[in-house]
């Protein structure tokens, strides 16, 4: 009896697990296709805000995969897998020379790219970096680069990769700042430039404030000024949200209330709209 009973858990939970590992391997193959080609995967650029005037200063470049089939996929969907095979590589790269690229178009804004804790598992990023921004002519202290806080606790090898880049004149960023595992000892102007305040925050602040999300904001803006860090809010959607923050310190400010993530031709008007003339 325990013995059918094992077996029909068996056959219940086989086909399911099958599915999943077959859906991984099918995007891992697309990924590596894509990647080869160099057709599918793209970057779309989201403007940030100075939160004085609100001109805009900067973009982030944020993937997309266009696949054949299913759409435009979020990074969420497929960075993961990215990750896990060691693709996150090739895909940074990528994003990392039109990254550049656009810096070259826009010199006078800064362009933050985004860096995954995978990345930091090889031994020679900082050269890797270092060499594909130097052959493309841009110049690195317009290039910004986004780590979380994982990395940032990292080992001597990560700490040591991040020293390297930040003396070859790249500004490092700590994204989704107060969402992770923090640790306060690195949150110095000589290891990060910039903070940026994780949009669980931001969400809660505004309409109906949220008093210890607004308390939370205002200390992490207080501590990041104190020490000589520019603070940036992630994920401005209202009006509300933009006053407190702009009025609690924050020197810039990211999200759909200004615009969204968009494709490189669309973001020239979003730019010059924005911008006093
Ligand atoms: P992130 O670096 O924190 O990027 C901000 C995310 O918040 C983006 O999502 C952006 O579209 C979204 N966002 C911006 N403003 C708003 C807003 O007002 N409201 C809401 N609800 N969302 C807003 P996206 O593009 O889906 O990217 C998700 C994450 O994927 C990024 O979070 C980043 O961690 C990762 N990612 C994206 N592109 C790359 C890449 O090229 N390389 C690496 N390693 N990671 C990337
Ligand atoms: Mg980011
Ligand atoms: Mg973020
Ligand atoms: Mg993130």
């Amino acid at each position: 009896h325990a013995k059918n009973q094992g077996r029909d858990c068996h056959r219940y939970f086989e086909p399911v697990m099958d599915e999943s590992v077959k859906r991984r391997a099918t995007i891992e193959e697309e990924l590596r296709e894509a990647l080869a080609s160099g057709s599918g995967l793209k970057v779309h650029y989201q403007p940030q805000v100075a939160a004085a005037g609100q001109p805009v200063i900067g973009l982030e470049a944020l993937v997309r995969w266009q696949h054949p089939s299913r759409g435009l996929i979020a990074p969420d969907q497929f960075l993961p897998i990215a990750e896990e095979t060691g693709l996150i590589l090739q895909l940074g790269d990528m994003v990392l020379r039109q990254a550049c690229a656009i810096s070259l178009r826009w010199p006078d804004l800064f362009v933050a790219v985004n860096l995954s804790q995978a990345q930091f598992r090889t031994p020679n990023l900082a050269e890797r970096i270092i060499r594909i921004v130097r052959e493309s002519g841009a110049d690195p202290c317009r290039i910004e680069l986004e780590v979380t806080e994982g990395v940032l606790l990292g080992d001597s090898l990560t700490r040591d990769t991040l020293k390297r880049l930040r003396d070859a004149g790249f500004r490092i960023a700590i994204d989704d700042f107060g969402s992770g595992h923090s640790s306060l000892s690195y949150l110095s102007r000589y290891e990060v430039d910039k903070i940026k305040i994780d949009r669980s925050f931001v969400q809660h602040l505004g309409h109906r404030v949220d008093r210890d999300s607004a308390a939370i904001v205002k200390a992490i803006t207080t501590l990041g000024h104190t020490i000589g860090l520019t603070v940036t809010a992630e994920g401005v959607e209202t009006e509300e949200q933009r006053r407190f923050l702009a009025t609690s310190g924050c020197t810039e400010l990211q999200g759909h209330l200004f615009a969204r993530a968009l494709p490189e031709d669309k973001i020239a008007s979003v730019i010059k709209g924005n911008r006093p003339a």
